[in-house]
């Protein structure tokens, strides 16, 4: 699938050879070249957002079932293809195959749920100080969406904009990251063979900071939807030199709470799950644990024999591994440095603490699950995303301490908790500022709920019927009718 994908671009329904730069991208678990991207160049994305303007005056006016159609066949061409699109994604971005199946197939997921909402765009009558008026509240697509997206879920962050965008009768230029493009063309490939129109969907790829910011700059865009980290969101923001939508899913820092009355075997399950799935290259990542102090150390054993029993693989000759390379040496150096900052401030290494030994994990960006323990916010593990295999672990005495312990950061993503109290449940849901909050489990996304951050963790929302608003604006109509003549 690489080699077809190589040096592509999709524009207006064709691929094209791309004319601009090639960008190397690796195999981040073997150093290994899988193949070259182009950089688009100015002429090529004015190119893909004229044809995202055509094709949207057609797209726009479809029936909503058609469009819906559209998304389902879309959906059923991924999943048909799923093996083919996981293994693309795992030899870019490292995660073992069967999580990446696991993406592709919530990616089709994606489709099908908003397949089922683009027939449900409802609008309002709103009445009126007279009866002689109607004011018809309805909802129209934004117009043409430019989606920049990260790479450590190459698939589905592209299929929540991707979906929510098409339902609402958007089209969409997408940018997906450097070092995962591969999964973006081969979505693209799927809406050719679903027969979404030439235009609605088109993919460059490309440095953020030329084609990227070339989306938000283009006076032809009319929204962006970003997903990456709080920098890059906060530059889009500042940079934007037209009024234009903004969805901005940005970086976490996300704490764990585990009551005296936790079930903790539930706890360190959901700590190891959330910690270091995808080795913690996840938004939503637990970076902080806060234990009550009684369980504190009992947790704290549990959490690294856990930890310690984790296979790490190259995901490709391991489909079933718990965890597999890192995406790239950047997020590898700074979970190194998190960690050492840790260390000379006190902390304790209870867990991990370097790379794996042998032969099959010389070359790639491997790290061992880490744990520290002992650890302050005087600490960068507890106060920054590390967005890597590491976490840290602090005992409190109250409630009221843990809940000031979790707020004490700029970013409200997402935040969990295990208790089996129903009045700490309560205390502490209504208290932790944060977009989501997962309590006795660690799944703080589903598909049909909002999900999206608060403070420096973003604004707007993707899943659930609010996805899809994201890309409606509202008009109201206000009608006045005369009496019919000769009534
Ligand atoms: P990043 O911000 O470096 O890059 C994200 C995307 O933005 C890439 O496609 C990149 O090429 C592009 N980009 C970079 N500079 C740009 C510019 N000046 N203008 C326009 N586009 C530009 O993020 P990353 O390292 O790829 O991803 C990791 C970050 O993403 C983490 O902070 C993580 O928390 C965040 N993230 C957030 C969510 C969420 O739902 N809130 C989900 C996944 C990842």
């Amino acid at each position: 699938m690489i080699h077809d994908l190589a040096e592509k671009l999709f524009i207006d329904g064709d691929w094209r050879r791309g004319e601009g730069e090639r960008i190397p991208v690796e195999n981040p678990a073997t150093g290994e070249v899988l193949g070259h991207i182009a950089a688009a160049t100015p002429a090529e994305i004015d190119a893909a957002v004229a044809a995202a303007r055509k094709a949207f005056r057609i797209w726009s006016r479809l029936a909503p079932a058609e469009r819906a159609k559209a998304l389902r066949r879309l959906g059923d061409a991924i999943t048909t293809e799923a093996d083919a699109m996981a293994r693309t994604m795992t030899q870019e971005q490292g995660k073992p195959l069967n999580e990446a199946r696991g993406e592709i197939l919530k990616l089709a997921e994606a489709c099908h749920f908003y397949a089922e909402e683009a027939v449900r765009i409802h609008g309002e009558i709103v009445p009126n100080t007279t009866t002689d008026i109607d004011s018809l509240v309805v909802r129209e697509p934004i117009g043409v969406v430019g989606a920049i997206t990260p790479w450590n879920y190459p698939a589905e962050l592209i299929g929540w904009k991707l979906c929510g965008a098409l339902a609402a009768g958007c089209t969409i230029v997408i940018k997906p990251a450097e070092l995962t493009p591969f999964t973006a063309l081969a979505i693209a490939r799927m809406a050719e063979k679903a027969k979404i129109p030439a235009g609605v969907v088109n993919v460059l790829t490309g440095p953020g900071a030329k084609v990227g910011q070339a989306l938000v700059e283009h006076p032809g865009v009319d929204k962006i939807a970003f997903t990456g980290s709080s920098a890059v969101g906060l530059r889009i923001q500042q940079s934007c030199p037209t009024i234009k939508r903004l969805s901005l899913e940005l970086g976490g820092n996300c704490p764990l709470i585990v009551t005296a009355s936790a079930d903790l075997d539930a706890a360190v399950k959901g700590a190891v799950r959330r910690s270091f799935r995808n080795m913690g290259q996840i938004c939503i990542a637990i970076n902080r644990i806060y234990v009550a102090r009684p369980i504190a150390a009992e947790f704290v054993k549990r959490l690294c024999e856990a930890a310690d029993k984790l296979v790490i693989a190259n995901g490709i000759d391991k489909p079933d591994a718990d965890v597999g390379a890192m995406a790239s040496a950047e997020p590898l150096a700074k979970t190194k440095e998190h960690l050492a900052d840790a260390l000379a401030k006190g902390a304790k290494l209870v867990a991990g603490g370097g790379a794996p030994r042998g032969e099959a994990f010389a070359r790639g960006h491997f790290f061992r699950p880490t744990v520290v323990s002992d650890c302050t916010h005087a600490m960068k593990v507890m106060t920054e995303e590390t967005f890597g295999p590491l976490v840290g672990v602090m005992a409190f005495d109250g409630l009221d301490e843990a809940i000031e312990l979790a707020n004490d950061t700029p970013y409200g993503l997402a935040s969990y908790v295990y208790a089996k109290d129903m009045d700490e449940i309560r205390y502490l849901s209504g208290r932790l500022d944060y977009g989501n909050v997962a309590v006795n489990n660690v799944d703080a996304g589903i598909m049909n709920a909002p999900y999206g951050g608060r403070k420096q963790s973003g604004v707007g929302y993707e899943h659930g019927r609010e996805g899809m608003l994201e890309y409606l604006n509202f008009k109201h109509v206000r009608i006045r009718y005369d009496e019919p003549k000769g009534r």
